[in-house]
């Protein structure tokens, strides 16, 4: 069986890697095949939404998937016509709109930021005086790891935001002062089976994910957090793997957006649990049964960004896992990553503060 994927990314290469073992057979279609999975799949290069390629791309697949979310749903689902797609494009859709996002949030009663859809200057002054400063203008659309954002904290601030961000369609919500952030990860079968795995806690610098520990120990945001993906998972119908990152304030959950793909937050699900979000994937858009989702220990995930440091200084250390995505160096790009597997919570612990510090020394995160 080939499996079709939009987007030949790191994501991309990790779901090949995933797949093979299973007998399934993979094609990406990428605007470069000089990508993560270029390396190790063919790829048809050109747009995202080059009607041909996608049509190649349906014609030569069981199924379609994609690693990336910033792609056309209707020229997907015009070229797709008798291929399946999973996850469902509706979902796909939401999870492209910040406003379909936190709508969708609202409508399954998960508790969201509170936000407003600003598409002029007035409907901007509008939204801050209902929802107050500090607030966050982002673009609708088009936006990751903290592009197209802007923090407005000050009345003088909204003119500056305006003229940055006032050519696209926006939306604001407040900002908040949370304690950490979270997001759990589950998936979906064809038959509608559902297997979440453990509580990720995550460390963003510059809105770019940094460090993930997992499990975390929070039993009751955990049950929480499970449920509210679990609903989302069912109202869609969904086939596949999806991830939704939350803010803790006091104790409580605030859902802050959605992801309807493998997430970096769970990478270390690759040596760290008894089966990896990226065959988990696999497994359901392929219409396989689903594989456990337990842990296999505690583990530390540290994404790479922007430099590469050296693999040869750290490859000796037991149980620490090492994967460069072959990725030009550019300023805020993800690269590589590596994961550690531990036996306690405070070995992981003690064995991310000295990576981090060895690492990425300019970074303030203290696990
Ligand atoms: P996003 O692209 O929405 O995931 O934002 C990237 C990161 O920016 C988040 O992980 C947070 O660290 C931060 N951020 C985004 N929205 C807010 C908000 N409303 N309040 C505080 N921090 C935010």
């Amino acid at each position: 069986m080939t499996i079709g994927i939009v987007g030949a990314g790191q994501l991309g290469q990790m779901l090949a890697l995933a797949g093979y073992p299973l007998g399934l057979d993979f094609l990406f279609l990428d605007r470069s095949a000089d990508t993560p999975a270029g390396r190790i799949a063919p790829v048809l290069t050109g747009a995202f939404d080059d009607p041909a390629l996608l049509a190649e791309l349906a014609r030569r697949s069981e199924v379609i998937s994609f690693d990336w979310e910033n792609i056309s749903v209707d020229a997907l689902r015009a070229a797709a016509r008798g291929t399946r797609i999973a996850p469902p494009l509706r979902a796909l859709a939401a999870a492209q709109d910040r406003l379909a996002e936190k709508r969708t949030f609202e409508r399954l009663s998960i508790p969201t930021t509170r936000f407003a859809p600003v598409d002029s200057r007035a409907a901007l002054t509008r939204a801050v005086r209902r929802i107050g400063l500090p607030g966050v203008l982002k673009t609708r659309r088009l936006g990751y790891d903290g592009k197209g954002q802007q923090v407005l904290r000050h009345p003088a601030d909204l003119d500056v935001a305006w003229d940055r961000l006032g050519g696209a369609a926006l939306l604001y919500e407040e900002f908040v002062a949370f304690d950490y952030e979270v997001s759990i990860i589950g998936v979906r079968s064809r038959a509608g089976q559902v297997a979440v795995y453990p509580l990720n806690r995550n460390y963003h610098d510059g809105g770019i994910l940094r460090l993930t520990l997992a499990p975390w120990p929070a039993p009751r945001l955990a049950r929480a957090a499970a449920a509210s993906l679990r609903r989302v998972l069912d109202a869609f119908r969904y086939v596949g793997v999806l991830a939704i990152e939350f803010f803790v304030r006091r104790g409580r959950l605030l859902a802050n957006e959605m992801a309807p793909r493998v997430h970096n937050s769970g990478h270390w699900t690759i040596e760290g649990a008894v089966t990896s979000q990226f065959e988990n994937h696999v497994r359901a858009i392929a219409g396989l049964p689903l594989g456990s989702t337990a842990p296999r220990g505690h583990c530390a995930m540290i994404n790479f960004i922007g430099t590469m440091p050296a693999a040869r200084s750290y490859l000796a250390q037991s149980a620490l896992h090492w994967h460069d995505y072959g990725k030009e160096p550019r300023h805020g790009r993800k690269l590589g990553h590596c994961t550690v597997v531990e036996s306690s919570p405070a070995r992981r612990t003690a064995r991310a503060r000295g990576l981090l510090r060895r690492l990425c020394p300019e970074l303030s995160i203290e696990p």
